[in-house]
């Protein structure tokens, strides 16, 4: 148990909020810390009952071998010692590009993913993957092929936001704080959404777009925009955009919205009055086949609508880790032949494109993979497909909290230090304020591996100890801190756990990107592939997120369950009678890839065309039947919003 009340930061969600732990009988108890100068006090549910996931039994405690017999229970370091020689093995005999690390959102680290890179490129794989292979990279792709970057700007400089295909209330809480506030200053807010969300409810005028179609009301915001004439911003791929405003009507546009020209008046009226406006997007566009072209639709809106005056990139000068970006020569990473321009973009492969690549060694063979608090058996789509990949590797290891679906299909299991019992540091430079902030480990006990251990031991064992030769989390911050103007003493003397620097890093937008990808693209590839609609078609979207989750995170923490009715099917009621589904009624869900039997619960929340169900719940997992049969061109990323889908009744007898 801990003695005293320490501050450290959240780290299960990106606000990062300022966290006071105390430990008690029962474990620890997080508050909000008050000093912290962005959250200011707030804590959220997740957080708040975060003990319940610290302290579980279900934590792993000790490093797992399967043999024949079973589950054999290993010490850290012969653990640490199978993974390196089964690493060096599959090297010598595949090739080092053989070996994939994969770092998902579990271990919440910034510092994770940079460690995890370097650790893979010093190997000598090419294969470093992330969640960005399913989350996020589209958005920033979008918008850079508009010639700006995503980023929050001062609301108090705003007039008008339009909070576009996310839901804030449960993806990012202080947001919504921020949001709520100035709706209550009078800042009239859009929502453009196809449910109702505790976000949408915020707003003054809720469009509810059939889903997929986005990029389309975007078109014809950006057609009335230029019968008004406003002025629209100069660029290369804006004007091939343009040309093809000039061939279409607005109620062509809007005719695939599901929209009402009166609301869309309405909504043109509200934005154009009050100018400079803010959209607010959401990772909701993203996962479908035409999410990079929708997304990059709404980025040019967004410049139209002139609110994205980019703030100075704030980044703290951290000291590069040693020998960063001196690797020797590797292949292409998998996915650079489906999707080169997110490998380029993100700098690493795709894991979507993983499946070839095991099972038929197309375009190389991959044998063995290292997957960091990551569990693509539950959130990425097509789990049948996800299984025999992950199944088809001669070796798997993973790195987590718990025992996830992941886990249970590996060879080598090692359990990670959650954030409580571990030291890294946290740059909120990207989030728009010069801050340096310090997790801290705050509990005596450690039962795992931190991250920064993890790989500091993994590296000796490989022989890369000069890429790693720190002793110590702490040393290895010390070092990296060089070169900031802040000190670790400062950190864990700072109440808030947090400093202000004054030196940033240069900005790093690429403004070359957007003239070096196809640039004709456009409209054409803002449809969605269906190739025909059927009698109890509906559009299906999956990928939602509820507050209590994080991703597939804390969904085997009983309170947390038993407190979620997430795991049905929502349907609208007019749509339900004409089916005659109740309530509590199982349905089957058909996709083009299989069939998903849930409950079904009538909720006025969504269209009548569409049907909702939250991802990553284990008995029924809606990835059963999400898509990876048509990624979308420029990121890969798979099809789990505006999903067809066909629905019956099940009849009981
Ligand atoms: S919103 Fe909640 S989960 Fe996210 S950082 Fe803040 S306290 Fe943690």
């Amino acid at each position: 148990m801990i003695r005293g009340c320490f501050p450290t930061l959240c780290r299960i969600c990106g606000e990062n909020c300022g966290l006071l732990v105390t430990g008690h009988s029962g474990g620890v108890r997080l508050e909000g810390n008050p000093d912290h100068p962005i959250s200011r006090g707030y804590i959220c549910f997740k957080a708040k009952r975060y003990n319940t996931v610290h302290s579980s039994p279900d934590r792993l405690t000790r490093p797992l071998l399967r043999t024949k017999a079973g589950w054999k229970p290993l010490s850290h370091d012969e653990a640490m010692d199978v993974l390196a020689s089964r690493l060096l093995r599959h090297r010598s005999m595949d090739g080092a590009e053989s070996v994939v690390f994969y770092t998902g959102e579990a271990l919440k680290h910034q510092e994770n993913k940079a460690l995890f890179r370097h650790l893979a490129f010093s190997f000598g794989t090419p294969n470093f993957m992330s969640v960005s292979s399913v989350c996020h990279a589209a958005l920033d792709m979008g918008y850079q092929l508009a010639g700006i970057r995503l980023e929050e700007p001062d609301l108090n400089t705003v007039r008008a936001v339009v909070i576009w295909g996310a839901n804030p209330f449960a993806t990012h809480p202080l947001l919504f704080r921020r949001l709520r506030n100035a709706s209550a200053k009078g800042t009239p807010i859009i929502g453009i959404d196809p449910l109702i969300t505790p976000s949408t409810r915020l707003s003054d005028l809720h469009l509810q777009i059939r889903p997929g179609t986005d990029g389309f009301l975007a078109l014809a915001f950006l057609s009335r925009a230029i019968e008004s004439g406003i002025e629209m911003p100069q660029g290369n791929t804006f004007l091939s955009m343009g040309d093809l405003l000039r061939h279409r009507s607005i109620d062509t546009w809007l005719s695939k919205t599901g929209v009402e020209s009166r609301r869309f008046d309405e909504a043109c009226d509200l934005l154009f009055r009050n100018l400079p406006v803010w959209i607010c997007p959401g990772v909701g566009l993203e996962l479908n086949p035409c999410g990079v072209e929708t997304i990059r639709a709404i980025a040019w809106l967004q410049r139209v609508l002139n609110s994205n005056r980019p703030r100075r990139r704030l980044e703290a000068r951290l000291r590069a880790l040693p020998g960063s970006g001196i690797y020797s020569e590797m292949p292409h990473p998998i996915g650079k032949r489906e999707t080169p321009h997110f490998v380029a973009f993100k700098g690493e492969g795709q894991a979507l494109f993983l499946k070839n690549a095991v099972l038929n060694s197309d375009p190389y063979p991959v044998k063995a993979m290292v997957i960091a608090g990551g569990n693509p058996m539950r959130t990425f789509p097509d789990t049948g497909s996800q299984k025999r990949m992950l199944e088809g590797l001669s070796f798997l290891a993973v790195f987590d909290l718990f025992m996830t679906q992941t886990a249970q299909l590996a060879h080598l299991i090692l359990p990670a230090a959650d954030f409580l019992e571990t030291m890294e540091l946290h740059d909120y430079g990207p989030s728009g304020h010069s801050l340096l902030g310090l997790v801290r480990p705050v509990v005596t006990r450690r039962t795992g591996l931190t991250t920064e251990t993890f790989v500091f031991e993994l590296a000796k064992r490989l022989g890369l100890q000069d890429r790693f030769p720190w002793n110590s989390d702490e040393e290895a911050i010390e070092e990296r801190l060089e070169g900031s103007g802040v000190r670790l003493e400062e950190l864990l003397a700072s109440s808030a756990a947090v400093v202000r620097y004054e030196s940033t890093a240069p900005s790093v937008l690429d403004r070359s990107f957007p003239n070096r990808i196809v640039p004709s693209w456009g409209p054409s590839r803002m449809d969605l592939p269906i190739d025909s609609w059927q009698d109890n078609s509906f559009w299906l979207s999956s990928g939602n997120r509820s507050i209590r989750f994080q991703h597939s995170q804390f969904r085997n923490i009983p309170e947390f369950a038993t407190r979620s009715a997430e795991s049905v099917l929502l349907i609208h009621p007019k749509a339900a009678d004409k089916l005659g589904i109740r309530s509590g009624n199982r349905v089957c869900m058909h996709t083009a890839i299989g069939s998903l039997v849930v409950k079904a619960r009538r909720s006025k929340c969504l269209r009548e065309d569409s049907l909702c169900m939250i991802h990553g719940e284990a008995e029924v997992n809606v990835n059963a039947i999400t898509r990876m049969d048509h990624p979308d061109p420029l990121s890969g990323y798979p099809w789990m919003r505006a999903l067809p889908v066909r629905l019956d009744l099940i009849r009981e007898t």
